[in-house]
C-alpha cells in the first residue's frame, strides 16, 4: 500500500479522527529502529543490569539461568567482559596500537594485524550489552592470561567449561560468535565469545544499516587515518559479517 493510500485507510477506518491533535506525522509511517545509534556504538549507555557483569535485563536473566546450572556440573560460568563503552575500546585499541607501532611495526602493519583480535571501537559487540566473554572461575589458580585460545582446548584450565559451553549454552539463548569455521573471515576463533542472540540479532541487522563508519573518522582512534572507504568495506564485509552462520542465518 502506499503511503497516500495508507493516510487514507487509517483515516477511513476513523483512526486519525479519534486521535485528539492529530496531525498526519511522516514518521509514524517510516519503519522505525528500536536501538538508538549511539547505543548501538558505545556512545550511550543502554539499561544494564547486573553487579560484576552488565547485560541488558533478559540478557542477564539468562546468563543468571546458565550459571546456576553451570554450579550443578562444577563449573562457575562467569563473565571476564561483557558491556564495553566506546570509550573503553577505544583505550584497549589505542594501548594496543601504540604498542605494535613502538615494537616496530609500521601503523598499517599494527592495524591490519590487530583487526584479527581487536576490534575498532565503535563497532564492538561489547557496546550492545548483549555479549559476553566466558571464563570459570571454579578453575584455581586462574590462568595468567584468561582469554587465550589453549585454555579452551583439551587440556587447557577452561576445558570443562568449554565442553559445558558447546553442550549447553544455546539452550539459554547464548551463541559461539566467533567460530573456528575455517571459511569464516574477520576476526579470529574466541571460544570465549558468546552472543545473547535474542536481542543481538535484531540489534546487529539494525547496526549494519546505520552509518557506522562515521564513527571511525575519529582522529583520536589511533591509525584512523589509515581507515580509507576500500579498508572500511572490507572490514565490514570479513569482520563485522564474519560471525557464525547461525547468528548470520536468525
Ligand atoms: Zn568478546
Amino acid at each position: 500500500m502506499n503511503r497516500k493510500n495508507f493516510i487514507k485507510g487509517i483515516v477511513g477506518a476513523g483512526v486519525i479522527g479519534s486521535i485528539p491533535g492529530f496531525v498526519i506525522a511522516q514518521n509514524t509511517i517510516k519503519p522505525s529502529r528500536k536501538y538508538p545509534t549511539m547505543e548501538m556504538v558505545g556512545k550511550r549507555k543502554p539499561d544494564l543490569f547486573g553487579e560484576d557483569v552488565k547485560l541488558r535485563k533478559r540478557a542477564l536473566e539468562a546468563f543468571n539461568d546458565m550459571r546456576s546450572a553451570g554450579f550443578k556440573a562444577g563449573i562457575n560460568v562467569y563473565s571476564q567482559s561483557s558491556y564495553r563503552s566506546f570509550d573503553h575500546q577505544k583505550q584497549i585499541w589505542n594501548r594496543k596500537v601504540k604498542g605494535a607501532i613502538n615494537n616496530g611495526d609500521t601503523p598499517i602493519k599494527a592495524v591490519t594485524d590487530l583487526i584479527r583480535s581487536s576490534t575498532i571501537p565503535g563497532t564492538s559487540r561489547h557496546h550492545w550489552g548483549t555479549e559476553v566473554d566466558f571464563i570459570d572461575m571454579a578453575v584455581q589458580p586462574q590462568p595468567l592470561d584468561r582469554l587465550e585460545v589453549k585454555n579452551y582446548k583439551p587440556g587447557g584450565e577452561y576445558e570443562h567449561l568449554q565442553y559445558w559451553l558447546l553442550d549447553n549454552a544455546e539452550s539459554y539463548g547464548f551463541y559461539l560468535t566467533y567460530t573456528d569455521d575455517p571459511t569464516r573471515k574477520g576476526f579470529k576463533y574466541e571460544p570465549w565469545h558468546y552472543s545473547y542472540a535474542e536481542l543481538a540479532v535484531p540489534i546487529f541487522k539494525e547496526f549494519i544499516n546505520i552509518n557506522w563508519k562515521e564513527q571511525l573518522q575519529d582522529i583520536s582512534i589511533a591509525g584512523s587515518h589509515l581507515f580509507t572507504p576500500e579498508f572500511m568495506d572490507k572490514y565490514f564485509r570479513e569482520n563485522i559479517l564474519g560471525i557464525s552462520k547461525k547468528l548470520l542465518k536468525m
